[in-house]
């Protein structure tokens, strides 16, 4: 099963992709993720990405697609993956539809996130991140017990610097500019499912249930 989670930042496709990516037994490839481990590890395509990343702006393709080339030919995406924040606009998704044309492969299902824009911005805003072990925490709908302190670990908490006010305005006028498009893109393929993630977790969870089962009943009727 080979999926892509599209969406605008913030609306919780990466926290679902985890989810479903155990579930499945497939893996979860985050662009964002990562070009964060390339940025902490200060490699060469780290240290040009850095600044995008901070500004809330998309790294240049030539940084990213190859990196996700990779992974998505890599023996540990054999069995299937989870795309989360890859393609961001209509050459990356070229690049990925040539990539996996190469080796014989196709995309099954684009699952299309969506939220209002005051979900979004209160999801990301309340965003807080252990410092050492990576897990995520929300002001507001998950807070840890100790104030800024992670429940598994004990360490600090941070905030990403593009969660700050400011460039979560950056972030959504780029995912107008050039993510959005790509939802047409693939509803022209006829692999598009809506999901509406303006709920609760549960609700979330519920809605992409949907979305797989229509996946697999779409293929029963096929044979
Ligand atoms: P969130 O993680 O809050 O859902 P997001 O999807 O915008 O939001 P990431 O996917 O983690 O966040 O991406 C963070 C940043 O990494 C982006 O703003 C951009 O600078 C860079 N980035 C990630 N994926 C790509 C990509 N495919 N092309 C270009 N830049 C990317
Ligand atoms: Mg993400």
């Amino acid at each position: 099963m080979r999926l892509i989670f599209h969406g605008p930042p913030g609306v919780g496709k990466g926290t679902q992709a985890g989810r479903i990516s155990l579930e499945e037994n497939i893996n979860h490839i985050s662009s964002g993720d990562l070009l964060r481990v390339a940025v902490d590890a200060k490699t060469e395509i780290g240290l040009k990405a850095k600044k995008y990343i901070e500004n809330g702006l998309l790294v240049p393709d030539e940084l990213i697609v190859n990196i996700v080339a990779d992974k998505i030919n890599s023996a540990e995406c054999e069995k299937g993956f989870i795309l989360d924040g890859f393609p961001r606009n209509l050459s990356q998704a070229r690049v990925l539809d040539s990539t996996l044309e190469k080796a014989g492969k196709k995309i099954d299902r684009v699952f299309s996130f969506t939220a209002s824009e005051e979900v979004i911005i209160t999801r990301i805003s309340g965003r807080r991140i252990c410092k050492s072990c990576g897990a995520h925490y929300h002001e507001i709908f998950s807070s840890p017990l100790k104030e800024n302190t992670c429940d598994k670990c004990g360490s600090e908490l941070f905030q990403r610097k593009d969660d700050y006010p400011e460039t979560i305005k950056v972030r959504l006028k780029v995912y107008k500019e050039q993510t959005e498009t790509l939802i047409d893109y693939y509803n022209k393929k006829g692999i598009l499912v809506e999901i509406n993630c303006n709920g609760d977790k549960k609700e979330i969870q519920e809605n992409i249930l949907a979305g797989l089962q229509s996946m697999s009943e779409g293929k029963r009727d096929m044979e």
